[in-house]
């Protein structure tokens, strides 16, 4: 389409695109930065490959370029932002601090698949800070969607689940506790089954080095160093 049939407010919008496109992360923060008008579009653009860029700026990169917590403009940033990259940025903060304030800035009914999407010490970490009120809604919600992943594939060979109190009192009696330590599951702990589909473990390396009992089959997520 000719540029110069769209109407004024979209050939602005144009400009903008292209602008964006070309510019560099430190440009882009700037361009973020004036333009509140514009700051969903330069998101989703920044998702798209950009004109002329061999490399298209990805959202983590403004985010970390716009660094901390307190900037308000990071914050913007974040509530627009894809879930893979609330996650990247809940690991580039070692401090629960700046981890609570993400959390704290993302949409409430994120929560849920961010506890399915972080390792479990982090998992643990959000749920142990989670009001009871908070935790019981977002486990309840992890429950419920992973209960019915579950029953349509029960096994979910080589993937993992996160403990829930809900979710695993409804798993088979074997599978309710770990077969390389016998131990219970805690809420936020990250479990996965084995080949049989009865037995689960732990994801720590000594529970992992054990064997399943009912097939004498290795778990799945056999480490590759240490105790075998
Ligand atoms: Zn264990
Ligand atoms: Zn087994």
């Amino acid at each position: 389409m000719d540029f110069k049939l769209l109407a004024s407010d979209q050939q602005e919008m144009v400009q903008h695109a292209f602008e964006w496109g070309c510019s560099s992360v430190e440009r882009r923060a700037r361009l973020f930065e004036k333009n509140e008008h514009y700051c969903q579009m330069y998101m989703s653009l920044s998702e798209q490959s950009s004109f002329g860029n061999p490399r298209p700026v990805h959202p983590s990169e403004l985010l970390k370029h716009l660094k901390s917590t307190n900037n308000p403009l990071y914050l913007t940033a974040l509530k627009m932002a894809d879930i893979r990259v609330i996650v990247g940025q809940l690991y580039s903060f070692m401090h629960w601090k700046d981890r609570r304030v993400v959390l704290e800035t993302v949409e409430r009914h994120l929560i849920p698949s961010i506890l399915e999407m972080v390792d479990e010490p982090i998992c643990k970490q959000i749920i142990s800070h989670l009001s009871s009120k908070a935790r019981a809604k977002h486990l309840k919600a992890l429950s419920d969607v992973q209960l019915a992943e579950w029953e349509k594939a029960p096994e979910k060979i080589g993937g993992l689940w996160v403990a829930t109190d809900d979710f695993v009192s409804e798993l088979g009696d074997p599978a309710q506790k770990c077969e390389g330590c016998s131990k219970r599951y805690e809420e936020g702990e990250k479990l996965s089954f084995t080949y049989c589909t009865k037995h689960t473990f732990h994801l720590r390396t000594s529970c992992q080095s054990k064997e399943c009992s009912c097939v004498n089959r290795r778990p799945l997520f056999r480490p590759l160093f240490g105790p075998r």
